[in-house]
């Protein structure tokens, strides 16, 4: 009986938190924890209410400890860090990551496995799904109950409500535009949270399957991230060239804002895909977003529709666009953006 007295065991709310964990499978760059990410950790506090709340940070080199010590310290729902260091985490691939979640999930048991709806988190829970033998929940913009979820279904045209009721761990991914970072979270002053390694001593490179990192390519821009840009200025078809596209470029350079494309401006090569806004690309909700030449087609309001100020510039007064604009200028795009760029104040 002594040996029974001895033993740990845990206390009933010790085993409530185990039974509520969550996990949230965070990005970083450059040394800090990406805001979407940091959404999916705000979108947490929704379905776990003992904010018991692990963030596993995956990588190596210098840029992975500072992103650790920033999550140990940037958020007050975060009460743990998981870090896994290893030269095969380096760069985020599908199978690694799996085989990481799978890793985890064996040992710590969490009731929700989280991330941001980026390609990443994406990319991740499916595959890890497959594993677990449950399905996930895919963009979720709201978090109605533990397990009650809503998410947009026909491009955004209508809102779904979905019960997941299959076996944990119960796993989403998030719309980080409805789940924006309270301000409160930005304090990076307060106490830090523990941060533990996980053991990778199974972890060869035998288990990974068979897609290699190659390289990465992406271009430099002094302008801010499309999915966190506070203003977005986006150029359709009607752009007619990739010269033209400067002019944006230009304005955005004077705004502080990201561009953004739609697929025909994609599709017509003015642009690279990574500027698609829409269900086929990216989803933004900017405090401002500017249309040029946007004749506002569903598969592109899917993906702007819940930015807070939308202005149109079209040369059609009956464009799809004008519905859902706030401020609407009939005119010619090639005569607006000459006066914007001539009326606006360098930065
Ligand atoms: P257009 O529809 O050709 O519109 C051009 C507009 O510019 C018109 O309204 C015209 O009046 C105006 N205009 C022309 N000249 C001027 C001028 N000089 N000044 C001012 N206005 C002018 N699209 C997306 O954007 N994102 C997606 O993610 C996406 N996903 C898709 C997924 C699927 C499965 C499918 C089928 C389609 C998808 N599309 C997507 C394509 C979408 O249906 C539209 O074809 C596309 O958004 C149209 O782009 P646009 O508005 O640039 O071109």
């Amino acid at each position: 009986s002594r040996a029974l007295r001895n033993r740990s065991v845990p206390s009933f709310s010790t085993l409530v938190a185990r039974f509520m964990s969550t996990l949230v499978l965070a990005e970083h760059e450059g040394g800090l924890v990406k805001p979407s990410s940091l959404s999916a950790v705000e979108a947490a506090g929704f379905v776990n209410k003992e904010k018991s709340i692990t963030v596993l940070l995956a990588g190596s080199g210098p840029s992975l400890q500072e992103a650790v010590s920033h999550a140990a310290s940037c958020h007050p729902l975060i009460s743990q860090v998981l870090v896994a260091e290893a030269d095969i985490l380096k760069h985020p691939l599908a199978e690694t990551w799996a085989k990481l979640i799978q890793l985890v999930q064996q040992k710590d048991g969490y009731s929700y496995i989280m991330a941001s709806s980026s390609s990443f988190g994406k990319k991740y829970t499916s595959k890890s799904c497959g594993s677990f033998g449950c399905s996930p929940v895919t963009d979720v913009v709201e978090i109605s109950e533990p397990r009650l979820f809503v998410r947009p279904i026909y491009a955004g045209n209508a809102l779904s409500t979905v019960r997941y009721t299959g076996p944990d761990p119960c796993m989403m991914t998030i719309r980080s535009t409805s789940f924006p970072i309270s301000s409160f979270s930005k304090d990076t002053n307060s106490d830090a949270v523990p941060i533990s390694q996980v053991d990778l001593s199974t972890f060869n490179e035998e288990t990974f399957g068979k897609s290699r990192w190659l390289n990465l390519t992406s271009q430099d821009s002094e302008r801010p991230d499309l999915g966190n840009a506070r203003v977005v200025v986006t150029g359709g078809r009607a752009l007619k060239s990739a010269d033209n596209f400067k002019l944006l470029e230009k304005l955005a350079e004077k705004l502080g804002a990201a561009v953004g494309a739609t697929r025909a401006a994609v599709d017509a090569g003015f642009v690279p895909n990574e500027l698609q806004v829409g269900q086929t690309g990216k989803i933004v909700a900017p405090d401002l977003y500017m249309a040029f030449g946007v004749s506002g087609a569903i598969q592109h309001l899917a993906g702007m529709r819940d930015s807070k100020v939308i202005v149109a510039v079209n040369k059609d007064p009956d464009a799809p666009i004008f519905q859902v604009a706030d401020y609407g200028l009939v005119a010619d795009l090639f005569d607006v953006i000459p006066e914007m760029l001539e009326k606006l104040p360098e930065k």
